[in-house]
């Protein structure tokens, strides 16, 4: 996607937003939102490329300033995250190498997920009981505080809101589960009605509510079939992204 700088208040992008530490007392360092692990390798080559001051302006992937403990403490729920996806879309927790070579790399390096996705916790729902005879119970808190990091990152990102309270909720759903009229509600977006309340002037949101390109029926597009995500701001901030076109997310902050 294209870089759009922002002319946020400056005094909102005083603090991390996960921890709500001074940035200026602490170590800290960009993040991506989502982690770049979820996008393809072509993909991160081109952001790596563009993060570096060569490639295409086209190439940019979001990204925020963060506290450095917050941003390495988020890791191993990332790795987590992404060993779960691998997993479900490759229908085995031990993919052929031949059919789905990342999943199987991924997979085989980190045995320890594999491990604790084998072990079925007490009274927890199967979430991809679609994909029988394969199930996984993942650890749900886990997907939810890398869901929840990376909504605020992206309210963060383009409406320059820091988010610091808890959510009021965190939903997270294979969008296949969703019902034709769920379904219908979840893609649909506040952008793209009148809206009553627009985001703060200078933010990237303005610029992109602009810019019918970088926005697709109210959906940003990091990668297509990889990760998009929308952002509505007027009763509510609610952040919905959907990773792989398999996994739909919902966190919402009540005004
Ligand atoms: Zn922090």
């Amino acid at each position: 996607m294209r870089e759009i700088k922002e002319f946020t208040d400056d005094r909102l992008k005083s603090w991390c937003i996960h921890c709500g530490t001074t940035i200026a007392d602490v170590p800290s360092n960009r993040d991506h939102v989502p982690t770049k692990s979820l996008l393809t390798k072509t993909c991160r080559e081109r952001g790596a490329s563009y993060d570096s001051g060569a490639g295409d302006d086209l190439d940019y992937l979001p990204q925020v300033i963060v506290c450095q403990r917050c941003n390495s403490g988020f890791s191993s729920d990332e790795n987590y995250l992404l060993c779960v996806l691998h997993a479900v879309v490759a229908g085995s927790l031990y993919p052929d190498p031949n059919k789905h070579p990342e999943a199987a790399t991924i997979l085989r390096s980190n045995r320890q997920v594999v491990r604790s996705l084998k072990a079925e916790p007490d009274g927890q729902l199967p979430l991809f009981e679609n994909l029988e005879p394969f199930t996984l119970f993942p650890d749900t808190d886990k997907i939810k505080r890398i869901i929840l990091k990376n909504a605020r990152g992206h309210a963060y990102h383009e409406i320059g809101e820091p988010l610091f309270r808890m959510p009021d909720h965190v939903m997270f759903v294979p969008l296949e589960r969703l019902s034709p009229k769920q379904r219908e509600a979840f893609e649909a977006s506040e952008t793209g009605e009148d809206l009553a309340v627009w985001p703060e002037v200078g933010s990237r949101m303005t610029v992109h509510l602009l810019d019918e390109e970088a926005m697709s029926g109210g959906w940003i597009t990091v990668e297509p079939g990889r990760y998009r995500y929308s952002i509505g701001w007027s009763d509510a901030v609610t952040v919905k992204t959907v990773i792989w076109e398999y996994l739909a997310t919902e966190t919402c902050w009540e005004r």
